[in-house]
């Protein structure tokens, strides 16, 4: 990695972990990172251990608190959503947006997504913006441009003064939660391309500030790798962040590809 970006490890805590549990996993993670710094550490457990997240992280300036999504409105009738406001009053400063378990499942368009970026970024959140392509996209020759499709899709209207608090996270489908991660090689093509369009959108300076996280079974053995590449600036971590030895172990492996 290269200008000077820190980077960054996500957890994406996804359906799992009652408060209690949450309560325990971060209160491992921080014994085991111990005043380890220089690298930003994120965790995102479900919405219902926020709060707990909150009080545990309160005198710990090594974690942050992040959200796995939220509605774009600011308030209203939207039965079971939750808005940026309340995340920023539990204190959490990410918040991850079109992950592909939304898009599949829920159905979330690259318009929806935009809209959730925009409000994020109006309330001061930092959107964990995911992109990626699925295993037949891949085979069809078509990662780059369905990339670039949601990619741009989800910055429409970002104003270049806030787009260095964006974080983009390249996950290919195909890789999430299988154990198959793309090689080092297959996933700095795809960092270096968005590179591109991050400095095409937003000038130069400001595209290479953005950071760009890889997703999709990242975990202690491969992530080395995949860290020392020159547009991989962090990894967002679903089922190894639900270890702390693994977690930290990736904050570890993070250190070392800065130092
Ligand atoms: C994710 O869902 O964001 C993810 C990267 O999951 P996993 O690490 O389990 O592949």
């Amino acid at each position: 990695m290269s200008n000077n970006r820190k980077y960054l490890i996500a957890g994406n805590w996804k359906m799992n972990k009652t408060s209690a549990d949450a309560e325990e996993l971060i209160k491992a993670i921080l014994l085991e990172l111990g005043d380890k710094n220089g690298v930003s550490v994120v965790v995102c457990p479900p919405y219902t251990s926020l709060e707990t997240g909150a009080k545990v992280l309160a005198e710990s300036s090594n974690v942050q608190l992040g959200a796995q999504n939220m509605h774009a409105k600011a308030s209203g009738a939207y039965t079971g959503e939750i808005s940026a406001a309340m995340l920023r009053q539990l204190y959490v400063n990410f918040v991850i947006l079109g992950h592909s378990e939304r898009r599949e499942y829920f159905s979330e368009s690259d318009e929806e997504i935009n809209e959730k970026v925009l409000a994020a970024l109006e309330s001061n959140l930092k959107p964990i913006l995911c992109v990626g392509e699925k295993l037949e996209e891949r085979e069809s020759g078509d990662t780059l441009k369905v990339v670039e499709t949601q990619l741009l899709g989800g910055l429409v209207n970002v104003p270049e003064d806030k787009a260095d608090q964006v974080v983009i996270a390249y996950e290919p489908v195909w890789a999430i939660g299988t154990g198959k991660t793309a090689t080092p090689e297959m996933a700095q093509e795809v960092h270096a391309a968005i590179r591109v369009l991050l400095r095409d959108r937003f000038g130069k300076a400001t595209g290479d500030k953005i950071r760009i996280l890889y997703g999709g079974s990242m975990k202690p053995e491969n992530a080395d790798g995949l860290l020392a590449k020159e547009d991989i600036d962090g990894g967002l971590i679903g089922g190894a962040s639900l270890d702390a030895k693994s977690f930290v172990k990736l904050v570890e492996s993070a250190a070392k590809a800065s130092a």
